[in-house]
């Protein structure tokens, strides 16, 4: 047997026979041409480029709605891409090279220059895919290796094609999914998770031990995977699934009952969300709003800036399916590593750079079309808008003037928009969290982001593997700091939300109850769960429990004693290796 351990990536427990995809790089054959070759060469390209475009939608029909759509329709952009194909045709024409070296030398010239980080470096992967499908045609072979498996089983690969995973998943064949390569914010991943598959990306070297057939066990949300695992193994995983669907079916029988204490203080439960196709889970898991939409996922995957019709698209989506429930949309977190193409970063220390709220002020263009399309859906249900990382008052008031600007600008266009629309802000810095009272003066909710904050209050990168063992949400000055933001919500009698992974805890939500957030919004399947908690506890008893906790100094006593206390209160719901997880998810969300 052999052990690997990955990053938990979508969950879910998988055990099947592997299914081996391999990632077929095309083969670019090199030569040169004759000058009167060069017309039928170029006819030769147009071609094969059509074919790609004809295949990319042949594979969209194929796989009706869902998040592949947006992708595939990105990769059929890119292959009818003017500058590539133009910059091949002039490599045939100038250089004489043939078809597919040309096609190939335009493609590594333009991801050079896109640069090899974060969000970038997803690009280049699409655009790598996109030329190999183009020389596939031109060389006649057959494209992909979407051969799908007859039986229902795990896909492992070193990496995988973003078309490929998307008809691999929808195949309905895929019990699970495992790759080398890969981060949680991959395509693949992000497919994974939309599709609802168990995944684990990262996997180091899975796709070399696991062979054809072998038996594999996956655990996509704690990033374990067994490949021949014994009997003894696959007894535990078989077990871990039975009792967490058990667990999740009997937590859903909650699903439309409110998050109420039973001394009758109600809490709102939301969920975050990356994509519009996300509403159904939200819904299904009973969500009662959206609490937090990251825009930034807007960004990805594509060529150019989406357009104000993109963005209005996608919220307009979110409100109608969301049925008038509430939506908070943020305004986009980019910045650091997370640029959109035409941008770049030579920041030495990015999370303390130019992102969030500070980018969208320097670039007023980028933000004037965000803000356009968010005022024009608002009429499509309940928006609200956020804005990431308010670190003074300065910000929140020009951020404020922005929207004013581009309000006045849409009436004067005669368009209609929603007569109030909520302007809140995150607190995700310790200056806000302190200055909270006159924050809240001057908008109309707070959230916290505690992903962030634990990240600037504690001085660790929630990226590093290296400190992930001081990401401490119970530490006394992170709690402090929450304290705070609630004294200066309800001083100025405006809401209080959560939106970092802390509130999908269920460990935490009594100290959360305590603290007096009205909100806790988190990933659609943690909403049961937490709401199970706070319908059996009382305000008084989570207040003697945040109280006793507050009184020791150390981070290790309080975690301690709240752990000790929630696993004797819920030992179901708060497992010491749940927490894990939970914890690591935290510190590698981007
Ligand atoms: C946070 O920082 O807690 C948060 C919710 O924002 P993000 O994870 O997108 O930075
Ligand atoms: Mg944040």
């Amino acid at each position: 047997m052999a052990k690997l351990t990955g990053i938990p990536a979508s969950p879910g427990v998988a055990i099947g026979r592997v299914f081996p995809v391999d990632r077929r790089r095309a083969r670019v054959p090199r030569y040169h041409i004759q000058p009167d070759q060069i017309e039928s060469e170029i006819a030769r390209l147009d071609e094969a480029v059509q074919e790609a475009v004809k295949q990319l939608a042949q594979i969209k029909q194929s796989l009706g709605e869902g998040e592949q759509e947006e992708i595939l329709d990105a990769h059929g952009m890119m292959a009818n891409d003017p500058t590539m194909l133009e910059g091949a045709k002039q490599l045939i024409r100038e250089e004489l090279l043939n078809a597919e070296w040309a096609t190939r030398r335009v493609v590594r010239e333009m991801s050079e220059k896109m640069g090899a980080d974060g969000y970038l470096a997803e690009r280049r992967a699409d655009l790598d895919e996109v030329c190999d499908r183009i020389v596939h045609n031109l060389i006649g072979e057959k494209p992909m290796s979407a051969v799908l498996p007859a039986e229902p089983s795990v896909i492992v690969a070193y990496d995988l094609a973003t078309a490929d995973a998307a008809v691999l998943l929808a195949s309905g064949k895929a019990l699970g999914l495992v790759t080398d390569f890969g981060s949680k914010t991959s395509h693949t991943a992000i497919l994974a998770r939309a599709m609802e598959v168990p995944c684990v990306v990262g996997a180091g070297q899975a796709s070399e031990i696991a062979k054809a057939g072998d038996l594999i066990a996956v655990d996509g949300g704690t990033g374990e995977v067994l490949v021949s695992p014994d009997k003894d193994e696959v007894l535990r995983f078989e077990m871990a699934r039975a009792e967490a669907e058990f667990r999740e079916a009997s937590l859903l029988e909650d699903r439309d009952l409110p998050a109420v204490t039973l001394d009758g203080r109600r809490v709102c439960l939301y969920a975050n969300i990356e994509f519009p196709e996300e509403v159904p889970s939200v819904l299904a898991h009973g969500g009662e709003g959206v609490g937090l939409y990251r825009t930034e996922f807007l960004y990805l995957n594509r060529e150019e800036l989406p357009t104000e019709e993109e963005h209005y698209t996608a919220y307009a989506a979110i409100l109608e399916r969301m049925e008038k429930k509430p939506v908070v949309i943020r305004t986009v977190d980019l910045g650091g590593d997370k640029l959109p193409v035409g941008h770049r970063s030579h920041e030495p220390n990015p999370a303390l750079g130019l992102r969030a709220v500070r980018f969208t002020l320097r670039h007023p263009q980028l933000f004037r079309t965000q803000l356009r399309a968010l005022l024009r859906a608002s009429t499509h249900g309940d928006l609200r808008i956020m804005l990431p990382m308010i670190a003074a008052v300065g910000e929140l008031r020009e951020a404020k003037a922005q929207i004013e600007s581009a309000r006045q600008e849409l009436l004067r266009e005669g368009k209609k928009i929603a007569e109030r629309i909520p302007v809140g802000i995150m607190l995700e810095t310790p200056a806000a969290c302190l200055a909270a009272d006159r924050l809240a003066r001057e908008c109309d909710f707070f959230s916290v982001g505690t992903n962030d904050l634990i990240q600037y209050a504690l001085a660790i990168d929630r990226g590093n593997r290296e400190v992930a063992y001081l990401y401490r949400p119970l530490h006394l000055g992170v709690l402090r700091l929450i304290q705070s933001s609630v004294d200066g919500a309800k001083k100025a009698g405006i809401e209080i939300s959560m939106c970092g992974e802390m509130a999908g805890d269920p460990a935490y939500a009594l100290v959360l109850l305590a603290l007096g957030l009205d909100t806790l919004s988190m990933n659609p399947a943690d909403i049961p769960a937490v709401k199970r908690v706070l319908r059996s506890a009382r305000v008084a008893d989570a207040r003697q429990l945040l109280d006793e906790a507050m009184s020791f100094s150390s981070v290790d006593e309080i975690e301690g004693y709240v752990l000790a206390q929630m696993q004797k209160r819920f030992p179901q719901l708060v497992t010491p290796a749940g927490r894990a997880a939970s914890e690591r998810g935290a510190a590698e969300t981007y």
